[in-house]
C-alpha cells in the first residue's frame, strides 16, 4: 500500500494551483461578486546543487527523499518516514559519490516541504538520467508486514500522463531533445508518448536491477515488484523508480532502516543496481553507434568493383 501522505500531498499541490486562479461567482450578488480563497504560495523551490564532480558527461542521478517539512510521510512511536527517507537518500549519496563515476542530486537534504511536481521537474530541468523516489510503506495493524518493494509508474497511467504533459507542454517545451514548441497536439502526443515508452523501459530495467542485486542485501516483499499511478514517477524523460524500503510500521524492520548498517546495506545495493544500469545503457549506446559504420563498410564493401 503506498502511504496516503502521497496522495495528501498531491491533493495539496492541486488546491494550492487551483486557488491561485480559483474565483468563485456568489449566487445573489452579481456577476463580479467572487470570492477568493487565499492560501500560501507554493514554496518557491531552486534548483538542487549537483555533487560528484567529473563533469556534465557523467551521468546524473537524482534522489528523491520522500515527504518532508509539515508533510510527515507515514508515522509511528519513534519514527517518521520523511527522516527514514532522508537517511537513506543521504547514504546513497554518498556512496555513489565515494564509489565515482556518476553526479548525484537530491530533491531534499534537509527537513523541507517540495511538492511532488517539483520533484520530478527539477529532475527534468537538471537533465537527470534516473530518478529514484525512497519511501516506506506502512500498513494498519500490521506490524508483521515487512519487506521492500519497487514501483513504476502503470501503463495506463503512463499514457495519460504523456497527453496531459503534451496539452501542458505544447506551447514551448522539449522531450529528449525534441521541441515540441510550434507542432501540432498531435504530434507533440505522438513525441512524448514515444519518449515516454521508452521511458518506461527504462525504468522497468531499473527495477529489476534493484531487485536482483538488493537480493541477499535488504529484504523485499513476497510482491515486491508493482505499478501504480504514482504523481512523482510521471516525468516522461526521466527514467522513475519509487522504492517503498520497507514497513515503517513493523519496528524492527523501521529500527533497521534507520540504522547505520540499514542504511549502508540499502546504499550499497541501490549503487550496485545503479552501476549495472549505466553500464548497460553505455553497452548498448556503443552497440547502436557501430551499427552504421558497419553497415556503410559493408555497403562501400560490395559497391567495390
Ligand atoms: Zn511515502
Amino acid at each position: 500500500m503506498i502511504c496516503g501522505a502521497i496522495l495528501a500531498a498531491l491533493l495539496l499541490a492541486l488546491l494550492f494551483a487551483a486557488a491561485r486562479a480559483l474565483a468563485l461567482p456568489i449566487p445573489g450578488l452579481g456577476g463580479d461578486a467572487v470570492s477568493r480563497i487565499d492560501l500560501p504560495q507554493a514554496l518557491p523551490y531552486d534548483l538542487p546543487p549537483v555533487a560528484g564532480g567529473g563533469g556534465a558527461g557523467l551521468p546524473l542521478v537524482m534522489i528523491d527523499p520522500g515527504h518532508g517539512g509539515f508533510d510527515y510521510g507515514a508515522r509511528t512511536p519513534g519514527f517518521d518516514e520523511k527522516v527514514l527517507t532522508l537517511g537513506l537518500a543521504l547514504a546513497l549519496r554518498d556512496r555513489l559519490i565515494a564509489d565515482g563515476g556518476l553526479r548525484v542530486a537530491l530533491t531534499r537534504t534537509d527537513d523541507r516541504f517540495v511538492s511532488l511536481e517539483e520533484r520530478y521537474e527539477a529532475a527534468r530541468r537538471l537533465g537527470a538520467d534516473l530518478f529514484l523516489s525512497v519511501h516506506a510503506d506502512s500498513v494498519a495493524g500490521g506490524e508483521e508486514a515487512a519487506g521492500a518493494s519497487i514501483y513504476t509508474l502503470s501503463a495506463r497511467a503512463s499514457s495519460a500522463a504523456a497527453l496531459r504533459f503534451a496539452r501542458r507542454e505544447n506551447a514551448s517545451d522539449s522531450v529528449n531533445g525534441q521541441t515540441l514548441s510550434g507542432k501540432s497536439d498531435a504530434v507533440s502526443a505522438i513525441l512524448v508518448d514515444l519518449s515516454q515508452r521508452r521511458t518506461q523501459e527504462r525504468s522497468e530495467r531499473l527495477a529489476e536491477l534493484i531487485e536482483r542485486e538488493g537480493a541477499g542485501i535488504l529484504r523485499f516483499h513476497p510482491q515486491a515488484r508493482r505499478s501504480a499511478a504514482l504523481e512523482v514517477l510521471r516525468a516522461p524523460d526521466v527514467p522513475s523508480v519509487l522504492f517503498e524500503s520497507g514497513y515503517i510500521t513493523n519496528p524492527r524492520e523501521a529500527a533497521r532502516l534507520m540504522s547505520a548498517s540499514g542504511r549502508a546495506d540499502f546504499a550499497r545495493a541501490m549503487s550496485r543496481a545503479i552501476r549495472l544500469y549505466f553500464a548497460r545503457e553505455r553497452y548498448e549506446a556503443e552497440q547502436a553507434s557501430a551499427r552504421p559504420a558497419v553497415a556503410s563498410a559493408i555497403a562501400s564493401s560490395g559497391s567495390e568493383p
